[in-house]
């Protein structure tokens, strides 16, 4: 997968967001393709409806947004206990304290760096300050999850966001030589303190 960590799904219900992608089948035909963590983002309501089918699919991690309807920490525990990884993630205008409370459960946080919905946005500066503010809150509560960043990452905001471990990476890949554009994110990293 041209030197990829993970796999980052959207999965978008039209609804949540306006946009429609891919459902549990695409999740379940890429499990077949590839051993790569699959790291399923459900920008959908009602996710208690359907992270079963992404758990069935293959799903290594299943991250769903506290804004979503139906969404509950019952829900992130139950992924939890079904042998998945849940993740919680919030939209740019959501306050980190709208998740704290569920920063115990979860092993991966996602900060959208763009507002969810649609590919090519460019990155919101301001949100940098959630993965600081995460980082510093895994450390002095000994919470154990990953920091993950999606929206707008290219070898232009990759410097900035050198606290989260993980980085989602859509149009500056596909817009680029798939290969070439991971490597340098990748360098970015390793060359950052
Ligand atoms: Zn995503």
């Amino acid at each position: 997968m041209a030197g990829a960590d993970w796999i980052h799904v959207d999965v978008m219900d039209g609804h949540f967001v306006p946009n429609l992608t891919i459902g549990a089948p695409v999740v379940k035909s890429l499990r077949k393709t590839t051993k790569l963590p699959l790291d399923v983002h459900l920008m959908i309501d009602h996710p208690d409806r359907y992270a079963e089918d992404f758990i069935k699919a293959g799903a290594d991690y299943l991250t769903l947004h506290v804004e979503s309807e139906g969404f509950s920490r019952g829900l992130l525990e139950e992924i939890k206990a079904k042998g998945v990884k849940p993740g919680i993630t919030l939209r740019p205008g959501t306050p980190l304290k709208d998740i704290e409370e569920f920063l115990p459960v979860v092993d991966l946080v996602l900060v959208m760096t763009v507002e969810p919905g649609f590919g090519g946005q460019s990155f919101m500066h301001d949100q940098v300050s959630k993965i600081h503010q995460l980082k510093a809150l895994r450390a002095s509560n000994a919470y154990s999850y990953l920091i993950e960043v999606d929206g707008g990452i290219s070898d232009q905001t990759a410097p900035q966001v050198v606290d989260a471990e993980v980085l989602v990476a859509g149009s500056y890949v596909f817009k680029n030589d798939y290969k070439k554009a991971i490597t340098t994110l990748k360098e970015i990293r390793r060359s950052s303190p």
